[in-house]
């Protein structure tokens, strides 16, 4: 991509997009907080959230000192909670190792949550250096651009490659706008299913658009399984019964009603302890979700109390009973939020 083209391409981004907050205050602890909220999520919930984050976590060293669990709470409707633990575990190293966010990437990539992405992030938008935070976006735009095939981490040292060999590294620009701008490209005009080729800054040099052959990513073959779970609605006096999600399992650290593994096809699933202890009668509704390569049947129960087994399997993790209200504020997870709120408008 030569230089007048990326010129061209900045002008386009900033005369729209300069608004963003994210990009209004940037520093090196908002760049590494704004980046790690937009993995997964989109701007539209970001731009929600950003600002509370901030104003309660203003500074590196506030993260750092806080614990686990306020950071989660202030990260509810961002979804991807494993990304605000990350958050907090670079935040906390960095404050004890530097006092500050490192300007080296080495030394960001050394710490806890911290991957090529955030750390091409905080130094191409954080210090205006040259670097590509190369994310869904910017792959699908640069791959088209370029006419570049294959699975994501082939399209990504492709891309990479070709940044260094073209000497994109060494242009006079600001390497913070042409980020944002190829981000802000992928986000609105170079769309998966419908790019906006007579619209885009980059049309007239675009290999894609010249050979109408958009498709660039070959995905992998996922395997699929089939997991029934039993989710158990405590409920006595009015108060719900919770446990938190432990360590190192999906959702760790979040709320969640009662849940056990009631069947799966794979055989060595063990996000759930394994309990087949009420019968199918009992079920007063199924409701279906997906995770990952589970394809999940949610069945759901209610009663005032577990049964001696569930008793058994769940006295390993900390359990609370929680009035409706406390629901409001609490980090729980989505599947037993939505699944106590239908019983509760019942
Ligand atoms: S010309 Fe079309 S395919 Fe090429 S970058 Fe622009 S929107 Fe994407």
């Amino acid at each position: 991509m030569n230089l007048q083209l990326i010129e061209k391409l900045i002008a386009w981004s900033q005369k729209q997009f300069k608004e963003l907050p994210w990009r209004k205050k940037r520093s090196l602890y908002t760049t590494m907080v704004s980046e790690i909220m937009l993995q997964q999520t989109t701007v539209t919930a970001v731009e929600k959230r950003f600002e509370s984050f901030l104003k309660r976590f203003p500074s590196l060293k506030t993260l750092a000192l806080s614990s686990e669990e306020e950071v989660l709470n202030e990260w509810i409707g961002l979804g991807y909670y494993r990304r605000a633990r990350n958050l907090h575990k670079a935040a906390q190293y960095f404050q004890s190792h530097f006092q500050t966010i490192p300007d080296q990437k080495e030394e960001l990539l050394n710490a806890p949550g911290i991957g090529a992405y955030t750390a091409n992030a905080i130094i191409a938008m954080g210090l205006d250096r040259p670097a590509l935070a190369i994310d869904g976006n910017l792959i699908r735009v640069l791959a088209r651009f370029y006419q570049f095939q294959g699975k994501r981490s082939q399209l990504e040292s492709k891309i990479e490659k070709k940044f260094l060999q073209s000497g994109m590294d060494r242009y006079p620009i600001s390497y913070r706008a042409f980020n944002e701008a190829l981000m802000d490209l992928g986000r609105t005009i170079c769309q998966n299913d419908d790019p906006h080729c007579s619209l885009c800054p980059l049309s007239s040099k675009c290999k894609a658009n010249t050979n109408h052959q958009f498709d660039y990513l070959i995905k992998p073959e996922k395997k699929q399984y089939d997991l029934s779970l039993k989710r158990v609605l405590v409920i006595k006096s009015n108060k719900i019964l919770l446990y938190k999600r432990p360590e190192k399992k999906w959702l760790q650290g979040q709320w969640e009603i009662p849940t056990f593994t009631q069947s799966c096809s794979h055989e060595k699933f063990d996000q759930y302890d394994w309990d087949q202890t009420r019968t199918q009668k009992q079920i007063i509704n199924e409701v279906s979700s997906a995770i990952t390569c589970y394809k999940i049947k949610n069945l759901i129960f209610k009663d005032t109390k577990l049964n001696t087994s569930e008793q058994k399997k769940l006295k390993h993790y900390e359990q609370k009973w929680f009035s409706w209200d406390d629901l409001e504020t609490i980090n729980l997870a989505h599947q037993s939020r939505k699944i106590l709120l239908s019983k509760k408008s019942r």
